[in-house]
């Protein structure tokens, strides 16, 4: 399959002012020198605690936050020097789906023009080609041109979710940035708007980055999976292979608190101990070194880098030597 996009060595550093004085600031690394692809027509998941990062990078691949460093390459193009304009036209063909649609949308505004808005940002002048473009899309949602009418609060949160769906595809995006788009709804809700989104995949030829900390949404939505740690993408594997052969100590740890899949598995609960640690403030080697069971001498000085095991798996630890 081919490669829609390429993130190589993406960093998003925030410099916080820390009490007072010039040389008083702090750089968090939220982001720090991930990499990885995805394939035209695939869900490519990102996973992790809340705060390592995963939001971020989708916010950062859409240049909705300026990366510090890296590159960000769609179908080909090298979009992270993109200037506004050329930017704002690269944003067409990605999209994102928040978790909560309606947080940074006037509540007074009718579900149509929340669809439409998207259209006239870009540049589509004509109002029947807006309101044709806005009935088709509500038709792939499930909405009724009735609902159209009507304001945001009338609606449940899968429905809210709905109506975030078809603001993000209303411009026949080829990329979804999906960001915890199902965690505030109920587990049955989440799988009407799951099913929805791949419904909406096949018909429209989407590919889609999905950010979850929830594994069984994950496991069951997904290709393949990034797993994130305090800013750095620490394993990428095919879906099922990750699942069942985690190889990094913290998925190891993170897979373990999933429920067995029959009772004769042999699989122990690993507790982490200690907190995630300050990303103001990160440990020196592998980030992880405070908190891995398996840490040895050289995690402590020297930084793992991501590398294949072997076409579907690669991984950021010294316990597997390039
Ligand atoms: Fe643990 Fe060392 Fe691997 Fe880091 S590099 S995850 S500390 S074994
Ligand atoms: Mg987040």
């Amino acid at each position: 399959k081919e490669t829609l996009l390429k993130v190589e060595n993406l960093s998003k550093h925030f410099i916080v002012k820390k009490g007072f004085g010039k040389n008083n600031v702090q750089r968090i690394k939220a982001v720090d020198n991930v990499s990885f692809e995805v394939k035209k027509g695939e869900i490519f998941g990102i996973v992790g605690e809340s705060g390592c990062g995963k939001s971020t990078t989708g916010r950062t691949i859409l240049r909705l936050l300026e990366p510090t460093s890296g590159k960000i390459e769609f179908e080909g193009k090298d979009i992270s020097t993109l200037s506004g304009k050329e930017m704002r036209q690269a944003r067409r063909d990605m999209q994102i789906v928040f978790q909560d649609p309606f947080a940074s949308l006037n509540p007074r505004m009718k579900i149509f023009n929340v669809i439409e808005e998207p259209l006239i940002n870009f540049g589509v002048k004509d109002a029947n080609e807006r309101k044709k473009r806005v009935y088709e899309v509500a038709e792939q949602v499930g909405l009724t041109i009735a609902q159209l009418e009507r304001l945001p609060h009338e609606f449940s949160g899968g429905q809210r979710q709905r109506i975030g769906i078809a603001r993000a595809l209303v411009s026949r995006p080829k990329l979804i940035i999906a960001d915890e788009p199902v965690s505030a709804l109920d587990v049955s809700i989440q799988s009407q708007v799951l099913n929805l989104m791949r419904k909406l995949q096949k018909e429209m030829d989407l590919t889609y980055i999905f950010i979850s900390h929830d594994l069984n949404v994950v496991h069951h939505f997904c290709d393949r999976i990034g797993v994130m740690y305090l800013g750095k993408m620490v394993e990428i594997a095919d879906k099922d292979e990750l699942f069942k052969n985690p190889l990094h100590p913290y998925s190891k740890a993170l897979f373990s608190a999933l429920p067995k899949s029959h009772p004769l598995e042999k699989k122990e609960r690993i507790v982490l101990q200690g907190d995630v640690p300050s990303p103001g403030n990160p440990p020196s080697g592998c980030m992880f070194h405070t908190r891995c069971f398996a840490c040895m001498e050289q995690c402590k000085t020297e930084i793992p880098v991501l590398t294949a095991r072997n076409s579907q798996h690669k991984v950021s630890c010294h316990l597997y030597p390039e």
